[in-house]
């Protein structure tokens, strides 16, 4: 489907060819409907697939996961599945440092 105008601002939309990253790692260039005024990037659906489709390749799928909090002794546990810790390059005993970003987001740096 394509956009005329953009939906946030009523900007013009162009197609350009973007670069797209996912997790830092890029995926490639792909042709994307560009908001000539607020830079607003949209992707129409055979796009999207497309990229999906590169991530799954690149290993980059469902890497974001919901994890439950457990409590041991005064510790808040929080797992990490094998998947996303294989992508981090996780390694039993490794020592990561927590900060949060704000009051709904944790960051791990590795
Ligand atoms: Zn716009």
């Amino acid at each position: 489907m394509d956009r005329e105008k953009c939906e946030e601002c009523g900007g013009k939309i162009v197609k350009k060819e973007v670069d797209f990253s996912l997790y830092g790692t890029s995926l490639g260039k792909f042709t994307a409907q560009v908001c000539t005024k607020c830079g607003e990037e949209c992707f129409d659906e055979k796009t999207s697939d497309e990229i999906d489709q590169v991530a799954k390749t690149k290993g980059l799928w469902g890497l974001g996961a919901k994890s439950k909090v457990g409590i041991a002794g005064d510790s808040f546990i929080i797992r990490i599945n094998k998947k996303l810790a294989e992508f981090l390059h996780l390694k039993k005993g490794e020592e990561v440092f927590l900060r949060p970003e704000n009051k709904s987001k944790l960051i791990v740096e590795v």
